[in-house]
């Protein structure tokens, strides 16, 4: 008497991943419902079942369907948008302001669906996802029949589907509700990183994980940068400060890990988190090398991911799986480190136990999902094939097989491929959207870059509002003189500050885009003699003079931003075709004269060393008013027994250029 099937896999090389690396040649797999129900040689579960659908598989390589670890799916949509840019300039300055601006539930779930194609097609069954909208992205997955989880972001800024923390925080936590026992789609919560949250967030996302036993997808240690940062700031590496948070209490899946210890690995290994290895992103963004044999001999869970498709820009975890073990060869200086079962076993049972789903899928055992998938192992690249050690098929498999030798793909007992003909998704379609979203970030983009102003409103937190601003500058033979005229009972002094500027602008090709100074102040306490306080601001100053009154100017247009990135940061982005740099030592005086508010500043150009400067300096925010402070900027000038000097325009850049 036979057991009935649904269907039963046969003549197949089957690869089983478990425990003990099981291969069955020739092999079958039977399936009923959503699930495996007996592997094993062929004769024996052939003689043991009867199926409804028998698929005689010609020698293929049956095996666990790949596990994609960690991408960011609807950024499909922005493949190859952005490339060849540090980090911090790719994510501040091109994907967030693109993403404000487009990201919607249509684009988020336009995305995931040609993700879910590209994914199927090159035999990923399970991909670990981490978005804006994530509710789009569970639907659109389960719409195309893959398996998922879906990590729901939040972060301290305002996002293109939360204007703040706490709304992102109640969206995560209605749509761990939502999708909670839903067969495909594995809900978790996503605090984007450690610099993009605060303490507060990390705390309350490990509480929501918690609360619902949900895992806790989350970006840790991508970079020697963000490292150092958080030395600087909280005094300790990345890992120790999000265990001080509680953030370990929860089932955490940890993206990249490049930049940790063996003290770190041993705190990951005993929280039970898992990592997603992502090697295309570490080399692209060149962030480093993951210590993945460490990772992987101190017994954690380590899976491999492809990251965001804008940042790789492929979903193929065949060419991942592969880099992974050649990467780690070439970091060992060892032939030997991870061989390719090993790397193939990231790819399927490690991967899915990081995503703490090792009980559902990851394998080809009874009782797990029939998540699978058939590599055809005869093309021209991949022939001839050895039998002698059963280590040959793995190295088949991950040094000369090709995502597009997977011919069939099945995800939780249904077929979402046939014979390299997708059954869930419509390509053409896609493809077509696709190009039209394409094309208007294009012109988004192009319309951007045209202008410097824009590119500056761009990064955020920059105040548009125009402002007047009054002023003169004279140079100076003696200080002393201005030193004793501010004592004059008609200035009253309201404060006085010392510091130390340092001035980098930016010059660009069209003059009129005006020039960006970039201005980090140092505050000297004179007491102490010690910088008591830092601060880096950004300054676009038009171009356009709008009058002059004898020897005062009167300029507008500027616009300031905190300067919340690196100068490095800014070079990248706005590209100016030059610079020139500034220092001086600054004496500064917020004075009233006659119930107006001036600011006299005494510099001393260090360099390029240029003497001494006086500069009289009122702003306002109307033409008018601006008309009447330069009558008494002159008048304060002249009681400051700075008048008839050698005036100069704003900002030195004049003077520093003729000397
Ligand atoms: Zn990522």
């Amino acid at each position: 008497m036979t057991q009935q099937v649904d269907t039963i896999f046969t003549n197949a090389f089957v690869l089983t991943m478990d425990n003990t690396m099981t291969q069955f040649s020739p092999g079958a797999v039977a399936v009923k419902g959503d699930s495996i129900v007996a592997v094993g040689m062929a004769e024996d579960i052939t003689n043991e079942f009867t199926a409804d659908e028998t698929i005689d598989c010609g020698g293929k390589v049956l095996m666990p369907g790949l596990i994609n670890a960690h991408t960011h799916v609807p950024m499909t949509l922005l493949r190859g948008l952005a490339d060849d840019l540090r980090l911090d300039v790719w994510l501040m300055g091109y994907m967030m302001p693109v993403e404000r601006e487009f990201v919607s539930p249509e684009f988020v779930r336009l995305g995931t669906l040609l993700a879910c194609a590209e994914q199927i097609r090159s035999g990923v069954t399970t991909f670990n996802d981490m978005y804006y909208f994530e509710d789009d992205v569970a639907q659109a997955a389960a719409d195309a029949g893959i398996r998922a989880v879906c990590g729901q972001t939040v972060m301290k800024f305002p996002a293109p589907d939360a204007a703040s923390y706490e709304d992102s925080l109640q969206m995560a936590r209605e749509f761990i509700q939502k999708w909670k026992d839903h067969p495909l789609i594995v809900p978790a919560v996503s605090p984007h990183a450690p610099y993009t949250c605060t303490a507060e967030i990390l705390r309350a996302t490990a509480e929501l994980a918690k609360e619902f036993d949900v895992p806790l997808h989350t970006h840790l240690s991508e970079t020697a940068f963000e490292v150092e940062n958080m030395r600087n700031e909280n005094g300790m590496p990345v890992i120790p400060y999000v265990k001080k948070q509680g953030l370990f209490e929860a089932k955490v899946i940890a993206a990249h890990c490049v930049h940790i210890d063996v003290g770190e690995i041993r705190t990951l290994q005993h929280a039970g988190a898992g990592v997603s290895h992502n090697p295309s992103s570490n080399l692209k963004l060149a962030s480093g090398f993951a210590p993945v044999m460490k990772m992987l001999e101190s017994g954690l869970n380590v899976g491999i991911g492809t990251d965001g498709p804008a940042s790789n820009n492929d979903l193929d975890m065949f060419e991942e799986v592969r880099l992974a073990a050649f990467i780690a060869k070439a970091v060992t200086n060892d032939p030997t480190s991870l061989p390719a079962s090993q790397a193939l076993l990231m790819a399927t049972r490690l991967g899915a136990q990081a995503l703490h789903i090792g009980h559902l899928t990851g394998s080809v055992e009874t009782g797990k999902r029939a998540d699978l998938i058939l590599v055809d192992v005869s093309p021209i690249h991949n022939a001839p094939s050895f039998k002698r050690a059963s280590d040959n098929a793995y190295a088949q498999i991950v040094y000369a097989s090709k995502s597009t030798d997977v011919t069939d793909v099945m995800v939780n007992g249904k077929w979402l491929m046939r014979d390299r003909q997708l059954l869930t998704l419509k390509e053409e379609e896609l493809l077509s959207e696709a190009n039209q979203i394409a094309h208007k970030i294009d012109a988004f983009l192009i319309e951007r870059e045209q202008s410097v102003l824009s590119k500056l409103i761009a990064l955020g937190g920059s105040s548009e509002g125009e402002s007047f601003e009054v002023q003169v500058k004279v140079k100076l033979a003696d200080i002393q003189p201005i030193l004793h005229n501010l004592k004059d009972p008609d200035i009253e002094i309201v404060r006085q500050r010392h510091y130390h500027e340092h001035d980098v602008y930016f010059f660009f090709d069209d003059p009129a885009q005006g020039r960006l100074r970039y201005r980090e102040d140092d505050f000297i306490d004179d007491a102490k003699g010690t910088i008591s306080n830092t601060r880096a601001r950004l300054t676009l100053i038009g171009q356009k003079r709008e009058g002059r009154f004898e020897e005062v100017l009167l300029s507008r247009s500027r616009f300031l931003a905190p300067a919340s990135q690196s100068l490095r940061f800014y070079r990248e982005y706005f590209k100016p075709k030059s610079e020139i740099t500034i220092e001086k030592d600054r004496l500064r005086w917020l004075i009233n004269y006659k119930d107006t508010e001036f600011f006299v500043n005494l510099d001393q150009m260090k360099e390029p060393e240029l003497g001494y400067y006086l500069e009289v300096k009122s702003r306002t925010w109307s033409r008018k008013d601006a008309e009447l402070k330069a009558h008494l900027t002159t008048e304060l000038l002249a009681l400051l027994g700075a008048s008839g000097g050698e005036t100069v325009t704003e900002d030195y850049i004049d003077i520093v250029s003729e000397a």
